[in-house]
C-alpha cells in the first residue's frame, strides 16, 4: 500500500471541536465553493477575535448565513431559516444574526424590510468588514448593511474597486478537512450569460496577482495542505497582465505543479471557449494537475445557447471536447445543464439528452432553469416552461446521465486507484452521529454534517481513535468517489485501493496491501474507458461477479 507521509490526524475535523470561549458563532453556508471559501476566511478573521464554532445554533451567540442566489430554491432555503431564528432572536435579543454573501448583495433592501431582527447583511465584496462590525453591534451599534455597488451604478472602475477580494491569511483549522484549500484566482464574472444572477451578485471580473495565488499555495501546503482547487467563476479566464507579460492559467498551473509536497491540483469552473490548447497541454503534462475538467455545456443546442448567450455553439462546444479527449484520452469531463429555460421544446431539450449520450460525462449538476431578478432573461424571456414539464426533463436528463456515469465508472472495476482520503463516508458519518446522538438525522433535526460534528464535539475520543475501522472515502485523481474500509488514520493519506465494484456515483474497494499481486496493465488510453488517473494502471484479481470487459487491451 503507498501511503504518503503522515497527516496529523489530531487536525482532523478540528472545525467541530466544542467551543470554550464565550462568543460561539454557528453558520451555515448554501451555494458554490466560492461561498465555502468566504465562510472560511470570515470565521478565521472572527476567530482571530475571540469568537469559536458551534454546532448548534441554539448555543450560538451569533448565527449567520452565507447565501447563494443562483436559483430561487437557495433563497427560499435562507427565508425559510430566517424565519426559524427569529424566535430564537425574540427569545435572546442579544444574538447577532446575518445575512452574507450574495443574498445580501442582491436582495439588502427586501432583507430589512421583511426580516427586521437581521443584524447585518454584508454583500461578497464587503466581507473583509464583517469583524469590525460584529464589534460595532456588540458595542450596542446599529444593523448594518454593507454591500457593494450595483453594476448599473456607476463606472465599471467605481463598481470594480467596491467589490474588494477578500483573501486575508488563511486559518487551517477552519477548512473541511486540512489537507484540500480552495484559493480564488479572481472575483466576479463578466461572462453577462442570460440566465445567471452571479455577475449581478459578485461583481466585474478582477484577477489576483499570481504572486499573491502562488505565496497563498505555498503557505498552505507548508501547514500540511495536499491538495489545493483554484477557483473562480470561469477559472480559465484567468489573466494578469503586469508590464509586457501576461500570465494564465496555464502559467499558475506550471508554478503550482512545482510546490514541494502538494500532491494534487484541480480548477473549477471552466468556460468551453477558453479551454485553450496550451491549458490542455498544461493539465497533460503536469504530473500534480488533476485530468479532471469541468466545463459546463448547459445545453445542447445552437437556438438555446443564443437564447442564454453562452457565446458559444455546439460544434464548438464538441470541437473543444474532440481536442480534450484528444490530448487527455484518460481525462474526466464534467458538465451542467439547465433544463426548461425559456421557449425550450421537447425538440430542443431532446439535444441535451443527445450530448449527453454522445459526450458520455462522468456527471453533471442538472438544474431546472430559475428566473432571476437582474438577468437579461429575465428582463426579455418569458418562463414559460411549466414546472412540471421541467420536473420531467430534469429526470430524463438525469437519467441518461446516471447511465453514461455508470458506463464511465464499470471500467475501473479491477483496478488500483490512489485516493486522497478525505473522511468519513455519508453512511458512516450518520451512523457516528446516531451512536452519539441517539436518533439524530430526524427530518428536522440536525443535517448528517451538524450532527457528525456534535458527535465528535461529545465524544472526540471514541471518533478520533486512529485505528478504529470505518467506511472511508476519497477521491482518484480523477475526481470519482471511491469508498471502502479502513482506519481513521489514513484520512489525509494518498493510499491506493483495488476497485471492486461500481455504482453511478461511487466506487467501492479494498485499500490494497502492496503492489505485490498487481500487474501493471499497460492499456492503450482508449481501452480504459473512463480510467484517467495519473500513473500507473494495475490490473488486481477479477471481481467475483463479470463485469463488462476493460476493452481490448484487458
Ligand atoms: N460560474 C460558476 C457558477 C455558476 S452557477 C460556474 O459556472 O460554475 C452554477 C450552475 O448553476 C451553472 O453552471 C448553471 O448550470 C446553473 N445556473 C445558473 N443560473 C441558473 C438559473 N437561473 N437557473 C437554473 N440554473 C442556473
Amino acid at each position: 500500500m503507498e501511503v504518503s507521509p503522515a497527516f496529523p490526524i489530531e487536525s482532523y475535523n478540528l472545525r467541530m471541536t466544542t467551543s470554550t470561549a464565550h462568543r460561539r458563532l454557528w453558520i451555515e453556508t448554501v451555494g458554490c465553493q466560492m461561498n465555502v471559501l468566504d465562510s472560511e476566511l470570515v470565521v478565521a478573521a472572527l476567530r482571530r477575535q475571540g469568537w469559536q464554532l458551534t454546532t448548534s445554533p441554539a448555543e450560538a451567540d451569533a448565527v449567520f448565513y452565507n447565501t447563494c442566489s443562483v436559483r430561487q430554491h437557495a433563497e427560499d432555503k435562507i427565508w425559510s431559516a430566517l424565519g426559524r431564528v427569529r424566535q430564537e432572536k425574540q427569545a435572546r435579543p442579544g444574538l447577532i444574526v446575518g445575512v452574507l454573501g450574495c443574498m445580501a448583495q442582491k436582495d439588502q433592501e427586501l432583507i430589512r424590510t421583511r426580516a427586521p431582527w437581521v443584524d447585518l447583511v454584508v454583500g461578497p465584496g464587503q466581507l473583509h468588514r464583517v469583524p469590525g462590525i460584529v464589534e460595532e453591534i456588540l458595542a450596542g451599534g446599529p444593523p448594518r448593511i454593507e454591500v457593494s455597488l450595483d453594476r448599473t451604478a456607476g463606472s465599471r472602475d467605481a463598481v470594480t474597486r467596491s467589490f474588494e477580494s477578500y483573501d486575508p491569511d488563511r486559518d487551517p483549522t477552519m477548512r473541511p478537512t486540512p489537507f484540500q484549500a480552495f484559493i480564488r484566482t479572481q472575483t466576479g464574472c463578466d461572462k453577462f450569460c442570460a440566465f445567471c444572477v452571479v455577475p449581478r451578485v459578485r461583481g466585474p471580473e478582477q484577477a489576483r496577482p499570481p504572486a499573491a495565488i502562488l505565496a497563498e499555495a505555498t503557505k498552505l501546503v507548508a501547514e500540511g495542505c495536499r491538495e489545493i482547487t483554484l477557483i473562480g467563476q470561469t477559472v480559465n479566464s484567468y489573466k494578469w497582465h503586469d508590464g509586457g507579460k501576461t500570465t494564465r492559467l496555464a502559467d499558475l498551473l506550471h508554478d503550482l505543479d512545482s510546490i514541494d509536497g502538494l500532491d494534487r491540483i484541480k480548477f473549477v469552473t471552466n468556460y468551453p471557449r477558453d479551454m485553450t490548447p496550451e491549458l490542455i497541454g498544461a493539465v497533460r503534462d503536469l504530473p500534480k494537475v488533476c485530468q479532471y475538467l469541468h466545463v459546463p455545456a448547459q445545453h445542447g443546442s445552437d437556438a438555446v445557447l443564443t437564447r442564454m448567450k453562452r457565446g458559444y455553439t455546439i460544434g464548438e462546444y464538441l470541437e473543444m471536447h474532440a481536442r480534450v479527449s484528444e490530448e487527455l484520452p484518460r481525462a474526466a469531463v464534467t458538465s451542467d445543464f439547465i433544463v426548461g429555460f425559456c421557449g425550450e421544446t421537447d425538440a430542443e431539450f431532446q439535444t441535451s439528452v443527445d450530448l449527453i449520450d454522445r459526450l458520455q460525462f462522468k456527471n453533471s449538476f442538472i438544474f431546472k432553469y430559475s428566473p432571476r431578478p437582474g438577468t437579461k432573461a429575465f428582463d426579455r424571456q418569458p418562463d414559460d416552461v411549466p414546472e412540471e414539464v421541467k420536473k420531467e426533463r430534469h429526470r430524463l436528463l438525469l437519467d441518461a446521465q446516471t447511465e453514461a456515469s455508470l458506463a464511465g465508472n464499470l471500467p475501473f472495476i479491477g483496478t488500483r486507484r490512489q485516493v486522497l482520503v478525505e473522511g468519513l463516508s455519508a453512511r458512516d458519518e450518520r451512523r457516528e452521529a446516531r451512536a452519539v446522538d441517539g436518533g439524530a438525522g430526524a427530518a428536522d433535526g440536525p443535517t448528517a454534517t451538524e450532527a457528525a460534528g456534535k458527535a465528535v464535539a461529545d465524544a472526540p475520543d471514541r471518533v478520533m481513535q486512529p485505528d478504529r475501522v470505518l467506511q472511508l472515502t476519497g477521491r482518484t485523481m480523477c475526481d470519482r468517489i471511491v469508498v471502502f474500509d479502513a482506519p481513521l488514520r489514513l484520512v489525509g493519506r494518498l493510499v491506493d485501493v483495488d476497485i471492486k465494484a461500481a455504482g453511478a456515483w461511487s466506487l467501492a474497494g479494498d485499500v490494497a496491501d502492496g503492489l505485490a499481486d498487481a500487474v501493471p496493465l499497460d492499456l492503450p488510453a482508449a481501452a480504459e474507458g473512463g480510467g484517467c488517473d495519473a500513473g500507473p494502471v494495475y490490473q488486481i484479481a477479477p471481481p467475483a461477479a463479470v463485469r463488462p470487459p476493460l476493452g481490448p487491451g484487458a
